[in-house]
C-alpha cells in the first residue's frame, strides 16, 4: 500500500520559517510506516527541496529562512487590507511533475497548520484529484476548528482534532484499508532528505486554559513524553542532518522543569546544539536555578509569553503572569548572562473588547526591560472561550469565515484609522 502526505503552500500577507515544521503530521506518517506502508511526503514548504538550489533561498540565523513566494490578487474579503498577499511555498509545477513521477497511491493525507491557510489545502486537493481517485484524507489546525467548513473542501475523509486511536478508528471505517493502532509513535524525520534544524516536543497538551487559546482542543490533556524516547529521537536526528539547533515545541516547557533538564542534559551530551523556544515560556517558571540552566544549555532565543500587563486579562490568561514575576525572571535571566538579543516578550494585540490603549500600555512597561518586544496578533479561534465572546461582542463580524480568523488583519480592531494606528504601533516596537 502506498500513502502520499502533504504539506500544502500557504496563502498569507506574510509567512516565515522560524523552525516550522508540521512535527504532528509526522507521527500520522509513523503510524502508516508501521503498519507497513511505503509512504511519500511532499512538503511545499521544505525550503531544503532541490528547487531552492541557487539564488532563491534566503536564510537567517539558526536554520531560519524566508520561503520563495508569488505576490497574487488579495481575495475580495481582504481588498481593504493595505498589504501585499501572497502564495509561498514551492510552486505547482513542482509538485505536478512530483505526482507525474510518483505512480499511484492508495491514499493521499493533507495536512492544514492554520484555518485560515485553507486555500493552499483546496488548492492541492484539486491537484491531487485531476491526478487519482484514490481517498484523500484531511487534517490538521483547519479541520480542527473549522470542521463544518472542511466538509466541503472535496475531501473523502475530514479528521478532527489530534487523536491518533480516533484518526485510526475513522480511517478504518471510511476507507477498504485497516490499520493497527500503535502506541509510541515518533515524528518520521526520514522524509526529509536534508533539515536546516530539529523541532522537538518533550510533553503534548498544556495544564492552563487561557481564554483565547486551542490548544486543549488538539491536545485535551497534558502528556509527558517518554524521556528516552524523546533524547533518542533528538540525538538521532541531529546526527543523521548534521544540524545545531533544536527549537521546542511545547505548549508549556518549563511547567514540568525536572523533566526537561533530563532530557536537556542527555541531549548535550551527545551534542551541544542551540535551543529555541519560539512558542513563548513561562516567566513564572524562571527562577535563579532555571535561568542559570538555560544560560548553561545554551538556549539561544528565549521568548517570554507576556500577553498583557492588564489585571483583567491576567485572569483571561489563566493568571499565568503577574508583573512582580515578570520582573524577577527577567532579573534571574539578566544575572544569568543572557542579552537584549537573545530575549523578547509576546504581548497579544487585537482580543476581544481589547483597547489599542491596553497594547500600548503593556508595551510601554516593556520596554523598560532589556528584551525585544514581539507583537502576537490575536486572531479568534473557533471553539474557544475568547471566540464565544467575540460573536457576542463583534455580531456583525464573519467571524465563522476562516479568512476572516487571519491574525495579519487584526480582525477584531474595526476602529476609524485602525492601519494608520497598527503601523504606528509596529513602529513604535520596533523603536524598542
Ligand atoms: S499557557 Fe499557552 S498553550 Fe497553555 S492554554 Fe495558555 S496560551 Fe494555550
Amino acid at each position: 500500500m502506498r500513502a502520499l502526505f502533504i504539506n500544502p503552500p500557504v496563502y498569507d500577507f506574510s509567512a516565515f520559517d522560524l523552525w516550522s515544521k508540521p512535527y504532528g503530521f509526522l507521527f500520522i506518517v509513523d503510524l502508516f510506516v508501521r503498519n507497513g506502508w511505503d509512504v511519500s511526503f511532499f512538503d511545499f514548504l521544505d525550503r531544503n527541496h532541490s528547487f531552492y538550489d541557487g539564488k532563491t533561498r534566503k536564510d537567517k540565523k539558526y536554520g531560519c529562512g524566508n520561503y520563495y513566494y508569488e505576490i497574487i490578487d488579495k481575495p475580495a474579503f481582504y481588498r481593504n487590507v493595505p498589504r501585499r498577499y501572497k502564495r509561498f511555498g514551492l510552486p505547482n509545477h513542482v509538485f505536478i511533475e512530483f505526482l507525474e513521477n510518483a505512480g499511484r497511491f492508495d491514499v493521499i493525507v493533507i495536512t492544514c497548520a492554520m484555518t485560515y491557510w485553507y486555500s493552499g489545502m483546496l488548492e492541492v486537493i484539486k491537484i491531487c484529484k485531476n491526478f487519482t481517485d484514490s481517498p484523500i484524507v484531511i487534517g490538521g489546525v483547519y479541520p480542527t476548528f473549522c470542521y463544518q467548513h472542511a466538509k466541503t473542501a472535496g475531501a473523502d475523509i475530514v479528521f478532527q482534532g489530534g487523536n491518533i486511536r480516533k484518526f485510526v478508528e475513522i480511517f478504518n471505517e471510511n476507507t477498504p484499508f485497516h490499520l493497527n493502532y500503535i502506541e509510541n509513535l515518533k515524528p518520521c524525520w526520514n522524509v526529509y532528505e536534508k533539515l536546516s534544524y530539529l523541532v522537538v516536543r518533550t510533553t503534548f497538551g498544556c495544564p492552563f486554559s487561557c481564554y483565547y487559546c486551542g490548544v486543549n482542543k488538539i491536545h485535551p490533556v497534558y502528556l509527558l513524553r517518554n524521556q528516552d524516547e524523546v533524547v533518542q529521537e533528538a540525538v538521532k536526528n541531529l546526527e543523521r542532518y548534521r544540524v545545531n539547533d533544536i527549537a521546542f515545541y511545547d505548549d508549556a516547557l518549563l511547567y514540568n522543569f525536572d523533566h526537561l533538564r533530563k532530557i536537556v542534559e542527555k541531549i548535550t551530551e551527545a551534542k551541544k546544539v542551540n535551543f529555541h523556544t519560539p512558542n513563548g515560556i513561562h516567566p513564572r517558571f524562571i527562577n535563579n536555578e532555571m535561568a542559570s540552566f538555560l544560560k548553561m544549555y545554551n538556549f539561544k532565543t528565549i521568548r517570554l509569553s507576556v500577553e498583557s500587563f492588564d489585571i483583567k486579562r491576567q485572569h483571561e490568561s489563566s493568571n499565568k503572569l503577574f508583573f512582580s514575576e515578570f520582573e524577577r525572571a527577567m532579573k534571574n535571566l539578566i544575572t544569568a548572562g543572557f542579552s537584549k538579543e537573545e530575549l523578547a516578550a509576546y504581548i497579544l494585540a487585537g482580543l476581544p473588547g481589547q483597547k489599542f490603549e491596553e497594547v500600548t500600555e503593556t508595551v510601554k512597561i516593556l520596554k523598560n526591560f532589556p528584551c525585544k518586544i514581539k507583537i502576537a496578533e490575536y486572531s479568534p479561534i473557533p471553539g474557544t472561550i475568547d471566540f464565544e465572546i467575540s460573536k457576542k461582542l463583534y455580531p456583525e463580524l464573519p467571524l465563522d469565515e476562516p479568512l476572516y480568523q487571519n491574525n495579519s488583519i487584526f480582525p477584531l480592531w474595526n476602529f476609524e484609522g485602525k492601519w494608520e494606528k497598527i503601523n504606528w504601533l509596529k513602529n513604535f516596537v520596533r523603536d524598542s
